[in-house]
């Protein structure tokens, strides 16, 4: 065989993998046909987060003058932000490279595809291997309506060579939650259209109520319980349809309608590997596919499609088949963030999920944080905690507000560990922060049960 073990798709999941796998000893070779980093590096979470962050620069001109200041808000230049985010995810990019150079990997630019179970094609180069790690990651995907095309996917949303001064993006998940935010805090008419009656399904329901406000607060413009039928083009203008007969000219429409397994034209087939829905390559716990010495890690296998995941088990997975310490990682608990503005971050279970478990205690703060009771910014905070009643441990914390994700991060690991209500209760606050409120919420809000959930 020409290596111990093959990675293809140089994401997040991948380049992990392969640079942990070379560092045991193995020989290892990885092949990315695009830009390595893959999606959260290029085109995702990294100049996601910058582009955010240009957004909360608009903000903080406005507040300061609450606090003294004198500041003139003048217009911002897309093509500058954009040209500042291409150079510095051209230097991630290189990063990655070099690190899995470094690690001792030899690097392919080029698309690998399975010819059979133990060979591949690599940019028309035969390369046989003992063990294959699929890792290609997704891609967005349109929904089946006529005009389709005319829309933009998150892919294009990054590289967009003007700021669409009117956009309505469609969806209401992660991505179209955090664009919505970026555009209108750009300066954009912002319209988010879903079919939901409230964004971020499958998310706690209150955060999910104090998202919508605080949209509205933002000045975004919601169109919930709507599903789109129609693009059409109207010159470089975009016309939606949707409903009966209603229609929203736009200058972009922003399709963030969900993501696919990249499986496809693989020789999935070739190779004896089966997939399930969406395309997504099946695996068991040990992260093998249905032939035993190819595995497949992060989204390619639609479970939890989250880069810190990805890496994870891209880690976990060398180590086991090349260091001394097979391991597996745990897929309960994972704390996310969705960069809304105010950005959400949360830790377990749902209220609506936990009641489904048994009794639980409920406990809400709602507040306008410190900044802006002298900003005067319509901005509140939303936060949570989700108690198990007979075992009075926290089973899930939830919150809406500015610095959420940096805070529930510090709180998923008192969840992962098994904290009781107790534990938050003993721990002394840091004054004055936000923050505090984890461990001072002392009276309950209400207890939820089963029925009442379903409610
Ligand atoms: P999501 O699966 O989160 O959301 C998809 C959205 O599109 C939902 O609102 C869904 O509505 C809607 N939708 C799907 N099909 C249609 C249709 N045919 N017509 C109208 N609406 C439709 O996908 P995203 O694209 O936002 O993100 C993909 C994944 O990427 C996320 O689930 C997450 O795992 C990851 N991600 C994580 C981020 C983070 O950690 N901050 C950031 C970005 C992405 P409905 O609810 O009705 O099904």
């Amino acid at each position: 065989m020409d290596f111990d073990l093959f990675v293809i798709g140089g994401g997040s999941a991948g380049v992990r993998c392969a640079r942990i796998a070379a560092g045991h000893g193995a020989k290892v070779g990885v092949a990315e046909e695009r830009f390595w980093g893959g999606t959260c590096v290029n085109i995702g979470c990294v100049p996601k987060k910058l582009l955010v962050q240009a957004g909360e620069y608009g903000a903080w001109a406005e507040d300061a003058a609450g606090f003294g200041w004198t500041i003139r808000k003048g217009p911002h230049d897309w093509a500058k932000l954009i040209a500042a985010k291409d150079r510095e995810i051209a230097r991630l990019e290189g990063i990655y490279r070099k690190l899995l150079a470094g690690a001792g990997a030899q690097v392919f630019d080029a698309r690998a595809t399975f010819i059979d179970a133990h060979t591949l094609d690599v940019g028309g180069q035969r390369i046989t291997a003992e063990r294959i790690v699929i890792a290609t990651g997704g891609h967005p995907e349109r929904p089946a309506i006529p005009g389709a095309d005319l829309g933009i996917v998150s892919d294009d949303a990054f590289y967009l060579e003007r700021m669409p001064q009117h956009v309505t993006i469609v969806g209401s998940g992660y991505i179209a939650v955090e664009f919505a935010g970026i555009f209108r805090a750009l300066g954009a008419e912002t319209h988010l259209v879903y079919r939901q009656p409230l964004p971020l399904r499958g998310f706690d329901h209150d955060l999910r109520e104090a998202l919508a406000e605080a949209l509205q607060a933002q000045g975004v413009i919601l169109h919930p319980n709507t599903r789109p039928t129609a693009v059409a083009a109207d010159g470089e203008r975009r016309i939606l349809s949707f409903g009966e007969g209603e229609t929203i000219t736009t200058d972009l429409v922003f399709f963030a309608t969900g993501r696919r397994p990249a499986t496809e034209r693989l020789g999935l087939e070739q190779a004896g590997i089966r997939t399930g829905a969406a395309g997504a390559v099946l695996v068991d716990d040990h992260l093998r596919t249905t032939q035993p010495h190819v595995y497949a890690i992060g989204d390619v296998t639609n479970r939890v499609n989250l880069t810190p995941v990805a890496t994870a088990e891209g880690h976990a997975l060398a180590d086991s088949l090349f260091g001394k310490t097979p391991r597996s990682i745990s897929l309960v608990n994972v704390p996310s963030a969705v960069f809304s503005t105010p950005p959400i971050a949360t830790v377990g279970l749902t209220e609506e999920q936990a009641a489904a478990c048994g009794p639980a205690d409920v406990y809400v703060a709602r507040f306008t944080p410190m900044r802006h009771t002298l900003t005067g910014r319509a901005r509140k905070t939303l936060m949570k905690l989700v108690v198990d009643q007979a075992t009075q441990k926290v089973v899930g914390a939830h919150m809406l507000g500015e610095d959420a994700p940096e805070i529930i991060q510090g709180i998923a690991i008192a969840v992962v560990m098994g904290a009781t209500k107790a534990d938050f209760d003993r721990t002394i606050g840091i004054h004055p922060t936000a923050a505090e409120e984890f461990v001072t919420m002392r009276t309950r809000t209400r207890v939820v049960e089963a029925a009442r959930a379903a409610e």
